[in-house]
Order: C-alpha cells, then sequence, then structure tokens
C-alpha cells in the first residue's frame, strides 16, 4: 500500500526526522491561508499523487507570496499530472501540499528497500540525490553507497557513521545524517515498510538536514497490525478494478496489454504473461485466483477481467491442482449466466476433475477455443486477437 508524500512525513516526524512546516490543502483558498499561517519568505505547493517525478511533471512550484500559492494551487489542484512514473494516463491532483520553502545548498538521496537476495534491508545512500537519482543508479553506481542490516540485531551507530563517512560528509553532518537515517530505519520495520525513501533529504543553508520530500510503501501483509496506517489508504489513487478484485481476495493487477488471464497459481500467471509475450501480444492483467478459489470467486474474475475495456481476448489457463477444474468450470458457468462475453476466449485446462471441467464448459453455452498444453494457448489467443472469431 502506498501512501502520500505528506502523510508519509507525518509519520516521519514521529521518529524526529526533521521535515519542513507545512499542511495538506484541498482548495485555492485553503492553500493560501496555510502559507499565511506558515508564514515563510518562500512556499512551495506539491502535487499529492502517488507517484513520484513531480518536479519533472510541474507538479512541485516555488512561489514568493500566500497569493502566488492561492494561483499555484489553483492551476494544479485538479490538473492531470504526467510523470515517468504515473504512465501515459497521469493522474488527477486532488490535494497540494504547502510548505515552507528551503534554501538548498545540497540535495542527498536516503533509501530503505529489503534485498530479497541478502534477506535483510539495505540502506543506500548517495550525495547526488534529487531528481536525476534513477539516473545516477544507471550511470554511476558506484555514488550510491550501501549498507546491509542484520535484521536480527538491528541498526548499529557504526552503520550510520559509515554510510555519512562513505559519502564524505563532515563529522558534524555525520551525526545529523545519523538521527535521519535511524528514524527513517526505524520507521521502516515499526511499519512494516516494502521502501522507505527521502529524495531529497536537503542539507539547507544553514546547515540543517531535512526530509523534502517522502515515500513509504508498506506490506498489505503487515496492514493488520496498524490501523493507522490502513486508514491512509486512498482509494482514488488505485485502480478500481483492482479494488474491485481485492473485495472477492483476488491477486489481481491491471496491466497495460489486451489479453486478459485467468489463472491459478502465482507461478501459473506469471508464466502464462511470459507465454503471451513470447506469443507476440501483451496480457491486460495478472490475475491468481488462488489454490481455493470458489465457485463465486472464479465468478468474479471472469467478471472483473471482462469489464475491462481493454480486454480484446481471454486466456482462461488452469492447472487443476486445490482448485478443481470443475470448480472453475462452475464458476465460468455462473458468469455468463450475468455477463455478456464479447471477445474471443482461449482455455487450457489440465489437471484434477479435467474431464469434468471440460464437459461442464462445453455446456455453458460459452463459446471458446481449446488450447491443448501452454505453447499453444499463447498461439492461438494471438490468433483470435488478430482474426476476432470466436
Ligand atoms: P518528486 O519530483 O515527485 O520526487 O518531488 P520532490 O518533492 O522530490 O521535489 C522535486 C524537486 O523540487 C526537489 O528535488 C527540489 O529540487 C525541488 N524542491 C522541492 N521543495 C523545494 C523547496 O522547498 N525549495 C526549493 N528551492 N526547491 C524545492
Ligand atoms: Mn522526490
Amino acid at each position: 500500500m502506498k501512501v502520500h508524500e505528506y502523510q508519509a512525513k507525518e509519520i516521519l516526524k514521529g521518529y524526529r526526522v526533521p521535515v519542513p512546516k507545512g499542511r495538506v490543502a484541498e482548495t485555492p483558498e485553503e492553500a493560501r491561508r496555510t502559507a499565511e499561517e506558515i508564514g515563510a519568505k518562500r512556499i512551495v505547493v506539491k502535487a499529492q499523487i502517488h507517484a513520484g517525478g513531480r518536479g519533472k511533471g510541474g507538479g512541485v512550484r516555488v512561489v514568493d507570496d500566500p497569493a502566488a500559492v492561492e494561483k499555484a494551487a489553483r492551476e494544479i489542484l485538479g490538473m492531470t499530472l504526467v510523470t515517468p512514473q504515473t504512465g501515459p494516463g497521469g493522474k488527477v491532483v486532488q490535494r497540494v501540499l504547502v510548505e515552507e520553502g528551503m534554501a538548498i545548498a545540497e540535495e542527498l538521496y536516503l533509501g530503505v528497500v529489503i534485498d530479497r537476495s541478502k534477506a535483510s534491508p539495505v540502506i543506500m545512500a548517495s550525495r547526488e540525490g534529487g531528481v536525476e537519482i534513477e539516473k545516477v543508479a544507471a550511470e554511476a553506481p558506484e555514488k550510491i553507497v550501501r549498507e546491509w542490516v542484520n535484521p536480527a540485531i538491528g541498526l548499529r551507530p557504526f552503520q550510520c557513521n559509515k554510510i555519512g563517512y562513505g559519502l564524505k560528509l563532515d563529522p558534524g553532518q555525520v551525526a545529523k545524517m545519523r538521527g535521519v537515517i535511524t528514524g527513517l530505519y526505524q520507521a521502516f520495520v515499526e511499519k512494516d515498510c516494502l521502501l522507505g525513501e527521502i529524495n531529497p533529504l536537503v542539507i539547507t543553508q544553514e546547515g540543517d538536514f531535512l526530509a523534502l520530500d517522502a515515500k513509504m510503501n508498506f506490506d498489505d501483509n503487515g496492514l493488520f497490525r496498524h490501523k493507522e496506517i490502513a486508514a491512509l489508504r486512498d482509494f482514488s489513487e488505485e485502480d478500481p478494478l483492482e479494488i474491485e478484485a481485492s473485495k472477492y481476495n483476488l491477486n489481481y493487477i491491471k496491466l497495460d496489454g489486451n489479453v486478459g488471464c485467468m489463472v491459478n497459481g502465482a507461478g501459473l500467471a506469471m508464466a502464462t504473461m511470459d507465454l503471451i509475450k513470447v506469443a507476440g501480444a501483451e496480457p491486460a492483467n495478472f490475475l491468481d485466483v488462488g489454490g481455493g478459489a470458489t465457485v463465486e470467486m472464479v465468478k468474479n474474475g471472469f467478471r472483473i477481467i471482462l469489464s475491462d475495456p481493454s480486454v480484446k481476448a481471454m486466456l482462461i489457463n488452469i492447472f487443476g491442482g486445490i482448485l478443481r477444474c470443475d470448480t472453475l468450470a462452475k464458476g465460468v458457468v455462473e458468469a455468463v449466466k450475468e455477463v455478456n462475453v464479447n471477445v474471443p476466449v482461449v482455455v487450457r485446462l489440465e489437471g484434477t476433475n479435467v474431464e469434468e471441467g471440460r464437459r461442464i464448459l462445453s455446456t455453458s453455452g460459452l463459446r471458446f477455443t481449446v488450447a491443448d498444453g501452454m505453447k499453444q494457448a499463447g498461439e492461438k489467443v494471438v490468433e483470435v486477437l488478430r482474426t476476432g472469431s470466436r
């Protein structure tokens, strides 16, 4: 789960990470009043969307007075912001963060993620933070300092020093940096984060360290023990079909292609996406109906896939194990009663109760093409996409 910058900053503040004075606003007038309260010489107005790259996309504006804040907020609120991270459709801005503007001497990068290969969190830091960090990572990875933390031992002060001196900061700066690293790391662990990132972490002209931007992603599997985090979820930032799917415990992720995929098991779902690509098409979604899927879940999965207007063909690829083929078939029959299937469907069915499953499907009234094996499934999908035949 993602949260907005202003929410992430609020959390980090609770861990003694210094952040600029500011507040979120939903109207231009509110933005102006907030600016008047802050009373700083320079004010920053920042679009709040669940994606980075806002600076480059025109979603961050530095202005001089409350009237200019109101004007900037009026322009940003309601705009569709397109950044390298939003996808081509962009995201509509519903809130802005109004903040005291900082006189920046330097922009650093600081982040924590899980390094799966080492089964531990890794802290990354760079002297060259800011909007070009992806470029630094790609072209000059040696400019990024990495420190792995043994999760059983926890972060030790010497590791913060290693990071600070690794960045060639002076001793006074290392002490300030240590506070920020410790706070970010503690928040990361205690709130079950997948990502905690401060970019830029700025050194002001007065020599203070401040989190100018903040990003936190949370592990959905840990949300049950963080009600206060779960409450921050912003449904308007999420794909409506993904929200719908989560109601039925379906692992559904919307993608950019046009082949709807109905698969059981995450591994088979990944393999199916690969095989569609190899065959020359693009998947419209990832969907793992899960091992213990019921008729109800299959029905809803089918319905959700078909309600995506970009779906031009559908591939049902099921290996019946715990989810038996007849259960799948019954779910499809239920769905076909409710929704109008207006795209070609390719079915590859194997495993437990496959004969029964095929029999149910063939008498369901659904017109579909049978594929024999994985490879043929991909080829047939491409063929029906091309001919549109059903
Ligand atoms: P992102 O592009 O979505 O990551 O948004 P950021 O919050 O990181 O802002 C992008 C850039 O805007 C930063 O790297 C800064 O250069 C600039 N910026 C943000 N806040 C301030 C500020 O208070 N003062 C100044 N001068 N620049 C700022
Ligand atoms: Mn940033």
